[in-house]
């Protein structure tokens, strides 16, 4: 579990209750990827998610978790005086209610960012929400589960990111930018596995190709050698 915040303390509970959420947590700390990178940021992570990707660091966020009311987030959420709220998972769009969560805290006039993995359906989302949508390279095992119906819902608020495990990943990767005109889009991520991949070899190859990608490395791993939303 993260380090830097507090907590929610799951309820337990097998049904779900009408017009609640099933969260693993809610912490309160730094952005590490994407956009908002560096700012203090309330993360509200949901249960569950339909995928099963091999260098997944958020396996604990499958099941469990607890079943809070809207209202009960937004008044944890409250409390640390942020502007920015992260909603993340496992994958919060396999909950519907999520699409409701995120429109009170847009209605809060939070910054909100939504953490997806690309195969679920995104046209839902609240225009005000900044969509940070993973599009999985082969190495992932769900390569398959991308749905690319939804490049068409990326808006240039929004962001692409690739999680890049080998040399194969990053050329899958390079073919769909060119593709698909992904950086005209909206601004695309890539970024390497912990582990799989050196970063400072990604950095070379995306100069030496000029790609108009952004580097990424996670900082809350930096920092904490923390788990990461997708
Ligand atoms: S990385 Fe994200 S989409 Fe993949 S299994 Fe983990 S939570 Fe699900």
């Amino acid at each position: 579990m993260p380090v830097g915040g507090a907590n929610v303390a799951p309820e337990s509970s097998s049904t779900a209750p009408a017009g609640r959420l099933r969260i693993t947590e809610i912490f309160h700390s730094i952005q590490g990827e994407a956009d908002a990178i560096g700012w203090r940021t309330v993360f509200v992570r949901l249960t569950g998610c339909p995928l099963r990707c091999t260098w997944c660091d958020t396996e604990y966020a499958f099941h469990g978790g607890g079943w809070h009311a809207i209202d009960d987030i937004l008044r944890e959420v409250a409390q640390h005086d942020v502007r920015h709220v992260c909603v993340t998972g496992g994958e919060p769009l396999a909950q519907k209610r999520c699409l409701l969560l995120l429109r009170r805290l847009c209605d809060a006039g939070y910054e909100v960012s939504l953490e997806t993995s690309g195969a679920l359906d995104v046209a839902a989302v609240d225009p005000r929400v900044r969509k940070v949508m993973d599009l999985k390279a082969p190495d992932s095992g769900e390569c398959a589960r991308n749905l690319w119906s939804n490049l068409a819902h990326l808006t240039p608020r929004d962001q692409l990111k690739v999680v890049i495990a080998s040399r194969g990943d990053y050329e899958w990767a390079r073919a769909q930018v060119a593709a698909h005109a992904l950086d005209r889009r909206c601004m695309v991520l890539f970024s390497p596995v912990h582990g799989a991949v050196q970063p400072r070899d990604l950095a070379e190859w995306i100069i030496a190709d000029r790609l108009p990608v952004r580097f990424q490395l996670q900082l809350h791993k930096l920092l904490w050698n923390d788990a990461a939303g997708h």
